[in-house]
């Protein structure tokens, strides 16, 4: 993140060591201007009180409370010592009051900044969360989902949504009313907080959809925590006063993942509410995992595929390309893949090139009929010469 000149100067000042070395160095240069100006350095004494209330405002009554008496010991200390020893009877009929100021204005100040600590902490849980579930917010669960892509992106970490719909919600409305329903939805968000991890995000999407943001997880981590959810569900009846005996709920749940589904939030996005709409269509109560990857080209007969599940044995060739991208590539290979990854060699087969060789993940894996494998790869640390290539495939004639 590039920060501009005013954000730095900011960002400095809003440090705690800044600020600490701050009033540390205002502080001594109190104690030493009074020294040099002798006398008329005991009402100096009284600035102290900007330093005090400065302590308050930044690290609230706390801070006020510690700097009024820090100002109070040094002044103390001064008038023990006998510095103003001809006018002691004088300072220290004053003393009190200038103690009481001191502490007036730390506390003082340090509870209109927590006040205002508050109120900020009360604003930001209205900007950035549900009201009724608790859960963050649309605006935000799209921005967080934002940064995580560009997050995954950047050290080619895993990521994973799940778009998930209480089914027949309407109906819980329509039986019970609708105070029924937001106890319902309530009791849902609750559950799915408490059964994700702490970095994990659980945004409310909609009416009674939830989208759920898994940082460095696969669709199939998802899978297990979903399978988890629906667990505890079979078991929670939900209960409130305006639900008569309880009811138990379940949900239906479209799962996609970065980069298999799309490198955007928008693809990954219509990924996973389309595999929420199969969920839906299929019979409702279930997770599905968004299968259409993303395969774009169309199969490009010039690659030649190979694929080595050990690094001494042998290259076994795709007998078909699906298609491409720069991401991974939709293949049928003569014989079944026990391994989750293993090593690709690619070249351009009617090119002389020499084969790059690079490691792979299975993504997907079925069986057709006639005993061969559509195998779905992920291309983990494929060279960018390699991708620049696949890109160029773009302008070859489609065959
Ligand atoms: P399906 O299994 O296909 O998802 O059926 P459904 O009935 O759950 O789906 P549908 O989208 O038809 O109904 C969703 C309902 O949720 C409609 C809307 O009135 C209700 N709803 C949306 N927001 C709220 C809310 O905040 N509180 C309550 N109580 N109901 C809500
Ligand atoms: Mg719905
Ligand atoms: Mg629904």
């Amino acid at each position: 993140m590039k920060l501009n000149l005013r954000e730095k100067i900011a960002r400095v000042f809003s440090s705690t060591k800044f600020r600490i070395i701050f009033l540390i160095v205002g502080f001594l240069t109190l104690i030493i201007l009074r020294r040099l100006m002798g006398i008329f350095g005991l009402a100096l004494g009284y600035l102290y009180v900007g330093f005090i209330s400065l302590a308050g405002f930044w690290f609230g009554i706390k801070g006020g409370l510690i700097s009024a008496t820090v100002a109070s010991f040094i002044f103390l200390s001064e008038v023990s010592f006998f510095r103003y020893a001809a006018f002691r009877d004088l300072v220290i009929k004053g003393m009190f009051l200038r103690f009481l100021i001191y502490y007036l204005g730390g506390i003082g100040m340090g509870y209109l900044s927590n006040v205002e600590k508050r109120l900020r902490e009360q604003l930001k849980v209205l900007a950035y969360y549900d009201e009724l579930t608790g859960c963050v917010n649309f605006r935000w669960t799209m921005t967080i989902l934002e940064n995580e892509i560009a997050r995954a992106k950047r050290y080619s970490k895993d990521l994973a949504v799940a778009m998930i719909d209480i089914d027949h919600f309407k109906k819980i409305n329509d039986t019970y009313g609708h105070l029924a329903g937001n106890d319902v939805l309530r009791h849902f968000a609750q559950i799915l907080k408490e059964s994700v991890r702490n970095v994990d995000i659980v945004g409310r999407y909609g009416g009674e959809e939830f989208l759920l943001i898994f940082p460095e997880a696969t669709s199939e981590d998802v899978l297990t925590v979903l399978k988890r959810i629906r667990d505890r569900l079979t078991q929670t009846k939900i209960v409130s006063p305006h639900l008569r005996g309880g009811i138990f709920v379940k949900f239906s749940a479209g799962i996609a993942s970065f980069p298999y589904n799309g490198e955007d939030l928008n693809s990954i996005l219509s990924s996973a509410d389309s595999a929420l709409y199969y969920a839906k269509k299929s019979g409702r109560d279930r997770s599905l995992v968004e299968r259409r990857r993303w395969l774009r080209l169309k199969p490009v007969k010039r690659v030649k595929i190979e694929i080595k599940e050990s690094i001494s044995g042998r290259g076994i060739e795709a007998k078909e390309v699906y298609n491409i991208s720069k991401r991974g590539i939709l293949l049928l290979f003569p014989q079944d893949i026990s391994s989750q990854e293993f090593i690709c060699r690619f070249s351009l087969s009617e090119e002389e090139s020499t084969p790059a060789e690079f490691r792979c993940r299975l993504v997907h894996k079925d069986k057709s009929k006639e005993g061969i494998y559509r195998i779905g790869v992920y291309f983990v640390d494929i060279p960018k010469e390699v991708q620049e290539e696949i890109e160029s495939f773009r302008s070859f004639p489609s065959s």
